[in-house]
């Protein structure tokens, strides 16, 4: 058997097609969506995916502002940069690109963005808001990006056992937030692994859905998968190719050769979840630009 491939950048189109429709109307309306992404530091793969996502927005016909601040910058600077953002009515979605200088505490400025204003929905009271399964509320984009791959793939969670590798605030935890809520893509049996478990493989090896996002290359082979099991492939890592212009190329947790052929389905790496994310993101953005204009009326 080789597995279905799962194109989040197919699927991330069909995504920003909807959005552009959304963008047309709030425009038709006087309201054009503005995203703000504050970057600080000059880490190379941050800058690379903060201008990825300039460039989607841009391509939707969303204000898109990049605030970039130096990697000294004071936790006080950054959320005065913040505080601003908050005050600015173009501005309906604001994403702090982590992770952040080592003098800052991310937990302290996320903590700082209008609740809003959250197009990560990494803010706490959204994240209650979240586990407390509030129909409304902004989900992460990348754990979204990972409900909507399988929902759109016609792999509904619901009802199967989905192991998710990985607890960060970011990927892991909140898509076992996501799948196991009362919702669209939710409804599953979640297994949480992280680096304490025991015994990974025979844990893995019960999923009906399989989500690494840890960041190791080749953690998951195919000794550690069910034949006919759904495989996202959250992790995105950097490895040495010389035939590479770059010097290296992005390969993710999943030995994909060796998986592809006994899953059901899997995503590559890159072209799986990562397209996914900046689709959500613009979602995200024009989902709350759709509620500012609610509450102005
Ligand atoms: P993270 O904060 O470093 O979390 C990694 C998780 O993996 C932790 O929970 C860690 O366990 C667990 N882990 C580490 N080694 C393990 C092992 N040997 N066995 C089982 N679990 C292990 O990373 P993250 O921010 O969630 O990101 C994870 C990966 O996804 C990274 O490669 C990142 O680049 C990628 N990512 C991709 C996208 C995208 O759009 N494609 C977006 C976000 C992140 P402990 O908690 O015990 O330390």
């Amino acid at each position: 058997m080789t597995a279905k491939i799962i194109s989040g950048k197919e699927i991330a189109k069909i995504v920003y097609e909807e959005v552009q429709e959304e963008v047309k109307i709030l425009k038709s309306q006087g309201v054009t969506p503005g995203l703000a992404v504050v970057l600080v530091g000059d880490d190379p793969a941050s800058s690379v995916y903060v201008a990825m996502k300039e460039k989607a927005a841009k391509s939707l016909s969303i204000n898109s502002r990049q605030l970039t601040l130096p990697k000294e910058t004071s936790s006080a600077e950054v959320e005065g940069a913040i505080a601003g953002l908050n005050a600015d009515p173009d501005v309906h979605g604001i994403l702090v690109q982590l992770p952040l200088p080592e003098q800052i505490d991310e937990n302290v400025i996320l903590s700082c963005i209008d609740p809003a204003k959250d197009v990560d929905g990494f803010h706490p009271v959204n994240v209650g808001r979240l586990s407390i399964g509030s129909s409304d509320v902004i989900a992460p984009c990348t754990p979204a990006g990972v409900i909507e791959l399988l929902m759109r793939s016609g792999f509904d969670p619901a009802g199967k056992h989905v192991v998710v590798i990985g607890r960060s605030n970011i990927v892991g935890r909140p898509l076992a937030t996501l799948l196991t809520g009362r919702r669209r893509g939710g409804n599953a049996t979640v297994t949480i692994a992280h680096s304490k478990s025991r015994g990974l493989k025979s844990i893995t090896k019960r999923a009906d859905i399989l989500v690494s996002a840890v960041g190791r290359v080749n953690l998951v082979d195919d000794t550690m998968v069910k034949p006919g099991a759904i495989v996202i492939d959250v992790g995105v890592n950097r490895v040495t190719d010389d035939s590479n212009p770059k010097g290296y190329r992005l390969v993710g947790d999943v030995s994909f050769e060796k998986v592809i052929k006994l899953a059901g389905a899997i995503t590559p790496v890159p072209g799986g979840v990562g397209p996914m994310t900046i689709a959500m993101l613009l979602k995200n953005t024009v989902q709350l630009a759709n509620r500012s204009l609610e509450l102005r009326s």
